[in-house]
């Protein structure tokens, strides 16, 4: 199963990719996090991408199109894979679309979560992550079970740099402009699929497992 998820800045994508990515079985490939990765790690990759990354613009197309390419020709992407945060722009989407093209692959669903801008501050701003494994916890939406602690690898959990309210603004912009674009692309392709991002984590998680099916 090949699967893209986009929405909004705080829509639940992470979250909902950790599930997700359980539930089918299939590799889950964010861009933010090979991004943050790179920059812990003072990458040339990382370097150029933190520039964009701190002020809450993309990463050019040209260097994150080429990163995702090398990611899925990896060994574990065979059987599929759940892309969070990829394509985020038409070029990009067009771009994915030709790389399968070239391989006879399709992808299977383009899964939009939907949330209106008025939520979306708040969990932005309440958002806290593990930087070891990228779990993604809020405050009090989703607070970790040990305050603090990752559930899952037991790290501390941090506030990122780029959900201050400023940039969280600047995202937003960035995504009507650039991403949300992409829904008419993938309703044209047939392709796309809606969930409402406002309800619970579990039902949000219940409304994507009605979509993508029982495979
Ligand atoms: P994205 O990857 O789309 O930016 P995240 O999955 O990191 O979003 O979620 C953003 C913040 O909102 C996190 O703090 C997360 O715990 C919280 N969150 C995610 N889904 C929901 C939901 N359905 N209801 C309330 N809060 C949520
Ligand atoms: P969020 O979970 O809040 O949507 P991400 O972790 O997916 O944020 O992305 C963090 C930042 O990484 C973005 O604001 C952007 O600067 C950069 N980024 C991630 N994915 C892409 C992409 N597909 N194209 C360009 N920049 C990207
Ligand atoms: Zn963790």
């Amino acid at each position: 199963m090949k699967i893209v998820l986009f929405g909004p800045p705080g829509a639940g994508k992470g979250t909902q990719a950790k599930s997700i990515s359980n539930r089918y079985s299939i590799p889950h490939i964010s861009t933010g996090d090979i991004f943050r990765k790179n920059i812990s790690e003072n990458t040339p990759l990382g370097v150029e991408a933190k520039k964009y990354i701190d002020k809450g613009q993309l990463v050019p197309d040209e260097v994150t199109i080429n990163m995702v390419k090398d990611r899925l020709q990896e060994e574990d992407c065979q059987n599929g894979y759940l892309l969070d945060g990829f394509p985020r722009t038409v070029f990009q989407a067009e771009s994915l679309h030709d790389f399968l093209q070239e391989r006879n692959e399709v992808l299977d669903t383009a899964l939009l979560i939907q949330v209106p801008g008025e939520f979306i501050l708040e969990r932005m701003t309440g958002r806290r992550v593990c930087p070891s494994c990228g779990a993604s916890y809020h405050i009090k939406f989703n607070p970790p079970l040990e305050k603090g602690k990752c559930d899952v690898c037991g790290s501390d959990v941090i506030q990122r740099k780029d959900d201050s309210e400023e940039t969280v603004q600047e995202r937003l912009t960035v995504y009507e402009n650039q991403t949300q674009p992409l829904i008419e692309f993938y309703k044209k392709e047939g392709l796309l699929e809606v969930v409402d991002g406002t309800q619970a984590i579990n039902e949000v998680f219940e409304s994507i497992c009605d979509i993508l099916g029982s495979e």
